[in-house]
């Protein structure tokens, strides 16, 4: 056996727990467990004072049963080979929860992009399609945005792509600008889908949107917008952090005014703004550790992977938890959760509404149709409600948490494509026909 990283062996265990709860054969756990492959590549890139620098970057195609492979690109300097295949393995079972016909991939690169100009950061991206461009494209693999990565860079790359194949080519990225061919309302789809699923356990269990408590850790892309819609829809946002640190007021935030001053300063802070003035409110200034531990309804971890873990699980509060961010729950920190009886709606369900509406995008660039903001609104919500309620059904059938749940309900669909292209099982003892 080849030796497996930390963080990929963590995510496997996921799923070895799901595959007890099904009777799929060895040979399909044994596929699932193992990328496709993986391509690592050095970029150059010129700075600006004339100097060249390389930077490491990764893209990892881990499962394509289902159809081409999908995920995001990440720019951080915690991007490693092991980081990149997990995020892709999570892509796999994100893509089969919610049913669309794709596999997982992920990529990234190790680098600080706030060291870098715009110029460099343009020239990072380019030199990183030019080095990928044969293991990707609109029927392989199709990259999106992911942490530190936003709209103006597919942009680059889906015209870095274009240039090389020599034709337009909008389907080999999702996450564009809209002016490029983007797709309306993807911009806060992972938010958005992590707010249809909140609804959907509010129902379940009568919560009251003024008297649930929120604390989201992480106020970037994802986390500004599911605080943005909670807020709208009358929930109390009593404490949001960001890289620096968090602040805690008991009786909410207003949140655009967050997300403004956060856009302008780049620092999350306790401010109310009126009209053109915004002005310091009162309110406890944490770390992003004292957050995870507060005394709320609803704990929204939106920001890395590894955040709750078998050390502080123990001093969690939060009556539930709703992971935006892809990973931040260890597995021992799920069963010492469990036991606590904190519930968990996970990552792979509760996240899915970006690459939901990726897959949008790319039926909108592949049939040359575009569509209206509602319409995309209402085939994600459609979505998020019917897989929410699948999963939900799941875990009271098998009496088992969400995670393993949502882990069964997509191993079977990729098991059920795997038999129907043919196992061990059938070719040893074939039927007659
Ligand atoms: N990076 C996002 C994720 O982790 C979106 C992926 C995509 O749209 O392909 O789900």
């Amino acid at each position: 056996m080849t030796k497996r990283p930390k963080l990929f062996k963590d995510a496997l265990r996921r799923l070895e727990n799901a595959l007890k709860h099904t009777d799929l054969s060895e040979e399909i756990a044994l596929r699932i467990g193992t990328p496709k492959s993986c391509l690592e590549v050095s970029v150059p890139v010129r700075r600006d004072d004339g100097s060249l620098d390389f930077f490491t970057g990764y893209r990892v195609r881990h499962d394509d049963t289902r159809g081409p492979t999908k995920g995001g690109l990440r720019y951080h300097p915690s991007v490693s080979r092991d980081e990149v295949q997990s995020l892709a393995f999570w892509m796999t079972f994100k893509c089969a929860v919610v049913g669309i016909p794709f596999g997982g991939a992920k990529g990234g690169i190790s680098v600080d992009a706030k060291s870098l100009s715009p110029m460099e950061l343009e020239r990072l991206s380019r030199g990183y399609i030019r080095l990928i461009a044969d293991f990707i494209g609109p029927d392989v693999d199709i990259p999106a945005p992911d942490m530190y990565t936003n709209e103006r860079i597919m942009g680059w790359m889906m015209d870095e792509y274009s240039t090389i194949r020599r034709q337009n080519c909008p389907a080999v990225i999702t996450g564009k600008p809209v002016s490029m061919g983007g797709s309306v309302g993807r911009s806060d789809a992972t938010g958005r889908g992590a707010f249809y699923c909140i609804r959907e356990l509010a129902g379940k269990h009568g919560m009251n949107p003024s008297d649930t408590r929120v604390a989201i850790q992480g106020f970037g892309n994802a986390g500004q917008s599911v605080a943005r819609l909670l807020h709208k829809d009358g929930y109390r946002i009593v404490a949001v952090s960001d890289s620096q640190g968090a602040v805690y007021s008991p009786d909410g935030f207003d949140v655009p005014s967050l997300i403004r001053i956060k856009e302008e300063t780049r620092h999350v802070q306790a401010v109310y703004c009126d009209s053109a003035l915004c002005h310091a409110i009162d309110a406890t200034t944490m770390s992003n550790e004292e957050l995870l531990e507060l005394d709320i309804d609803l704990l929204i971890p939106a920001a890395m992977e590894n955040q709750i873990t078998a050390e502080n699980a123990p001093r969690i509060k939060a009556k539930r938890i709703v992971e935006v961010a892809n990973g931040p729950i260890t597995s021992e920190a799920d069963e010492i959760l469990f036991e606590r009886g904190i519930e968990v709606l996970p990552d792979i369900l509760a996240n899915a509404g970006g690459v939901t509406v990726s897959y949008f995008e790319w039926l909108q660039n592949r049939s040359g149709l575009y569509w209206e903001l509602q319409e995309v609104h209402r085939k994600l919500q459609a979505i998020m409600a019917r897989e929410f309620s699948n999963v939900y059904e799941l875990a009271r059938e098998i009496n088992t948490d969400l995670r393993t749940a949502a882990y069964v309900h997509a191993v079977r669909r990729i098991g059920e494509t795997m038999e129907a292209k043919g196992t061990s099982a059938y070719f040893s003892h074939p039927k007659e026909h």
